[in-house]
């Protein structure tokens, strides 16, 4: 069968040349006679991929040396939680600003530890946009500044990054990291669960700047302690290993294919193709504000919701699956992260064009 174009949120498709090398090398990884999944995390085979992995991603993203790279487990929910432990360094506050569903977690999460003041909220109009920084009500004495880079389910992406002073800034990229070149020094902390834009869920990413390692109050449990892990080189205990490897020959399709400027690109390419559709109907809508719309994941409505499975039902029988959007807001959804050809958000929007005209 051919293979579909998947437009899932997470976890979501993966670069159709990295899953044929991942075949190729199923059974024998360069001649050590074994698969990767069958093989020691301290073994030098692994520990090979591994640190290519980790020089890559520092290559991609022009990490600077005082950076740690850590390859974790846990989802960003666990970061959710490792965040207040290990960032509040005995301060009793942490500024979120709040732009959805995964803020709302992350709120949630940091509440069992402090006192969250929500410095800005999109509350006000259903979550459709990122508060622009002139309205943040910032705290002076705040442990960090936490917000989300883009809502995964409600489509919202910053396209610029908070100033916060001397505060660390704390970043959830779970759902648009590497999809852009970002400035690394300008964060504390960013993380991102691998499944949206990386590679196999069951690996998390952390990047931290490494004067905010090892200053937990009280010192945490050990594996909740990011110093550990930081020690350990990502190896205190076994890593995802297969994950690693799976995201180490994703990173290196970005370097072939000319880095993030070059990704972006192609990204800016394939959601400009998707919302100026958008633009000139008013079968569909997205309510996103123009400037905050998620290069990432493009949420819409159908006019007429009735229509919704009948959509869905056509899309499939188009070979384009996972449209259907988050519970929450209903609707479609469709995620067009890194792996997407622009090939994909052609076939989309021809099928939506068509549908919308048998619908009049
Ligand atoms: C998917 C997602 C999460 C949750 O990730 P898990 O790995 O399931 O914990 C958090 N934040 C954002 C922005 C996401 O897209």
């Amino acid at each position: 069968m051919a293979r579909v174009f998947n437009f899932s949120a997470g976890p979501a498709a993966l670069p159709e040349e990295v899953l044929k090398q991942a075949a190729d090398e199923m059974l024998d990884w360069h001649g050590s006679g074994q698969s990767v999944m069958e093989m020691s995390h301290r073994g030098k085979e692994f520990i090979s991929i591994a640190q290519a992995a980790e020089a890559d991603l520092r290559e991609l993203l022009a990490i600077p040396a005082n950076y740690k790279v850590l390859f974790l487990q846990g989802g960003a929910s666990l970061m959710f939680e490792m965040i207040p432990i290990n960032l509040l360094r005995g301060k009793t506050s942490a500024d979120y600003v709040h732009t959805g569903e995964w803020a709302k977690k992350a709120i949630k999460a940091a509440k069992t530890f402090t006192n969250v003041n929500v410095v800005a909220s999109a509350e006000d109009k259903g979550f459709t946009y990122a508060p622009p920084q002139s309205g943040w009500k910032l705290s002076q004495d705040a442990a960090y500044v936490h917000y989300t880079a883009n809502e995964t389910i409600g489509g919202v992406e910053f396209n610029w990054v908070p100033e916060t002073g001397d505060v660390p800034l704390v970043c959830d990229m779970s759902s648009n990291i590497l999809s852009r070149p970002i400035d690394v020094s300008k964060y504390g902390l960013i993380y991102a669960g691998a499944q949206k834009n990386i590679g196999p869920a069951g690996l998390t990413i952390v990047i931290i700047r490494d004067d905010l390692v090892g200053k937990a109050q009280p010192t945490p449990p050990a594996m909740l302690d990011f110093k550990t892990h930081v020690d350990a080189e990502s190896m205190y205990n076994t890593p995802p290993t297969y994950a690693i490897y799976i995201a180490g020959l994703v990173f290196q399709l970005l370097k072939r294919t000319g880095g993030l400027a070059a990704a972006e690109q192609r990204n800016i390419e394939k959601a400009n193709l998707l919302y100026d559709y958008l633009e000139t109907t008013d079968f569909y809508r997205n309510p996103v504000a123009k400037s905050d719309r998620s290069r990432m994941n493009v949420p819409f409505t159908l006019k007429d919701a009735a229509l919704d499975e009948e959509f869905l039902k056509g899309a499939k029988a188009r070979n384009m699956v996972q449209l259907k959007g988050h519970r929450s807001v209903g609707g479609m959804r469709a995620s067009i992260y890194n792996a997407m050809p622009i090939e994909g958000v052609k076939a989309l929007v021809e099928y939506m064009k068509e549908f919308a005209a048998s619908k009049g």
